[in-house]
């Protein structure tokens, strides 16, 4: 801000009372500050001092009579709209960030400040010392919506609701749910969803308590700690109107709401409250599956901790009795159709073997016992394997590893031993590092890596393009395999310049010897185009969905489409020509 403007502000409140204190005031209030308002009880603004030209391309002097709100973008007006309300209400408000319209380049975001007397409002603002998004500017928040994680907030959430309870103050924690989200999103366009997106997540975060104590559940669920009294309703409302004002048919969504009872909370220690939260996120996250009402979520904290609790013991039991089974899945040469080796996928319903464990394994790594469990099938894997002839590698199969369990010392140290007692296995057991984002330290992943690598046992990154560190770990990971992510080849199938892409990745992998497989090849097309864009591996239902006999791969199905002379229909064409699958060579 100019010094001018400083001085004038000082002067003009300087008339008010003895001067030298009020100037005092004034400097106190520029040594945080960039930009000082003054409002009336509508949020209308009455004195506006401070560089606003440069800030807002409007002089402070020509702001007065403007409401507040037209100064932010109209993403933030829930939420600027909610500081000047808690700011009346409250008596003061801090560390909210707003981002004000400029007449060019982005809009700026400002952290405020907010004190009120007698019915009005002082505005502080001040020019973030990092101009990002705020909502990038930690990593456990969603990028649109800004809000945190299930993760970082049940353990922030834990820890608020301990202190507050402890203080005798009441505290609510309401999920919401917007009905019918999904066919909202598909009439949206890109911009739409996500102005849609910011305005929702700001209007959560201003109900909430603070800044972290709102969090995306999944995509149009939600979940907040708020005052008992926070008003919810209001909070309803808001959050139709701004699903109707982005809605194209302006229709938008029903929002419902449910809220948990905290009775018994005062028992309960802050991070038994986090897993009860956690535990409600990830239940309510699996009842959406299955598209009930959010009204079936279990509504008292001490239930969910019970629940909770029961369910971990369930897993325990569960990996202790080894009471679950391995499916198999060919991972087969590219060219000449030979089976190279199985994955070993887990299942827990012999009854029912397409049934993807894919929840088992995201309770275990949320609870923290997933690497007991990637050491059980592990282990189930051997004594499988241990029963084959030792003389054959029909059998090799590759065990997921959670990126999670590499920074488990007992996993470790208990897969060491695993290996040391059985040597035999050399050769014939490989390790896909699955769930790679859960890898917490790059170094010490690649030194479990060596220490495979260098006992014979050959490493896979698995999920490759799943994630946007891909590339960070395929240049940081010394890997002899990596496995191309079924959505990815999916995409690569769709866009334009899909083709040159996977072939470039492909490229690059052969440079840094390591071979490629690409994931879920279920149709003669992919097939063709992964071939087309020389990976040297696939896998995927068009060979078998994963089984508990290996025979059901005896003899391989499809195996035909390896043949030298096949009709195949491109994709990429939309017609049918001749395609001629001549093996290529492989690596080996
Ligand atoms: P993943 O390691 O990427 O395994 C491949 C998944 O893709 C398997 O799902 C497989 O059934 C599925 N798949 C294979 N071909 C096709 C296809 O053509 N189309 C489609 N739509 N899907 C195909 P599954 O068995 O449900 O396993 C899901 C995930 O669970 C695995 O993904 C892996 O991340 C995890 N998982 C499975 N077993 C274990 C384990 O023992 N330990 C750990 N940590 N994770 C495991
Ligand atoms: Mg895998
Ligand atoms: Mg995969």
């Amino acid at each position: 801000m100019g010094g001018d403007d400083r001085l004038n502000f000082g002067r003009r409140v300087s008339d008010l009372a003895s001067r030298s204190e009020r100037d005092r005031y004034v400097a106190l209030a520029f040594c945080w500050a960039d930009l000082l308002l003054h409002l009336n009880g509508d949020g209308e603004i009455l004195f506006a001092a401070g560089a606003f030209k440069a800030f807002t391309g409007r002089d402070g002097k020509d702001l007065v009579g403007v409401s507040f709100l037209s100064l932010v973008t109209p993403e933030d007006v829930p939420l600027a709209s909610q500081c000047l309300r808690q700011t009346l209400k409250r008596g003061r408000v801090d560390g909210e960030i707003l981002r004000l319209v400029r007449p060019m380049g982005l809009p700026l975001p400002m952290d405020l400040s907010g004190y009120s007397l007698d019915g009005q409002s002082y505005i502080a603002l001040r020019m973030r010392a990092k101009i990002t998004n705020a909502a990038t500017d930690d990593s456990t928040r969603d990028s649109l919506t800004g809000l945190l994680g299930p993760e970082a907030f049940s353990e922030a959430a834990g820890q608020r609701i301990r202190a507050m309870v402890d203080q005798g103050r009441k505290v609510g924690v309401t999920v919401v749910n917007l009905r019918d989200y999904d066919s909202l999103r598909d009439r949206m366009d890109d911009t739409n969803a996500k102005g849609m997106l910011r305005s929702v997540g700001a209007s959560l975060r201003a109900a909430a308590l603070d800044q972290d104590s709102a969090t995306l559940i999944n995509d149009g669920s939600y979940s907040l700690l708020h005052d008992v009294d926070a008003d919810i309703q209001g909070l309803e409302r808001q959050l139709t109107e701004i699903s109707r004002l982005h809605d194209p048919d302006g229709q938008g969504v029903t929002v419902e709401t449910a809220i948990l009872d905290m009775d018994g909370a005062d028992q309960i220690g802050e991070v038994d409250l986090a897993k009860g939260l956690m535990y409600a996120m990830n239940h309510y996250r699996r009842l959406e599956g299955d598209k009930l009402s959010i009204r079936n979520l279990s509504s008292n904290i001490s239930q969910l901790v019970a629940q909770g609790v029961g369910e971990v013991t369930e897993f325990k039991r569960i990996v202790a009795e080894r009471n679950f089974s391995i499916a198999l899945q060919p991972i087969i040469h590219a060219g000449n159709g030979d089976i190279h080796h199985y994955e070993a996928l887990c299942r827990f319903s012999s009854k029912r073997p397409h049934e993807s464990p894919f929840r088992y394994i995201t309770f275990a790594e949320e609870t923290g016992l997933i690497h007991e469990f990637d050491l059980a099938m592990a282990t189930k894997v051997l004594e499988w394997l241990g029963t084959k002839p030792r003389n054959s590698n029909a059998y090799n199969v590759a065990i997921n590893i959670s990126g999670f369990s590499m920074g488990m010392d007992s996993y470790v140290a208990g897969l060491k031993a695993l290996l040391d007692a059985n040597p035999w296995s050399k050769g014939k057991v490989m390790f896909e590092i699955t769930e790679s984002s859960r890898m917490s330290d790059l170094d010490a992943a690649n030194r479990f890596i060596g220490v495979l690598r260098n006992r014979g046992y050959q490493v896979c990154l698995d999920d490759f393009g799943a994630g946007a560190a891909s590339f960070q770990y395929l240049s940081a990971l010394e890997v002899d395999t990596v496995k191309i992510d079924g959505s990815a080849v999916r995409n690569a199938m769709r866009g334009v310049k899909g083709k040159a892409f996977l072939s470039a990745l492909t490229d690059l992998c052969r440079r840094l010897g390591v071979r490629t497989i690409a994931e879920m090849i279920d149709s003669p097309q992919s097939l063709e185009f992964v071939r087309d864009c020389g990976c040297d591996y696939v896998q995927g239902f068009l060979f078998g969905r994963p089984s508990l006999d290996i025979k059901d791969f005896q003899p391989l199905p499809h195996a035909k489409l390896f043949q030298p002379e096949i009709r195949v229909p491109r994709v990429s064409s939309g017609r049918t020509v001749k395609g001629r699958l001549a093996p290529k060579r492989g690596r080996e």
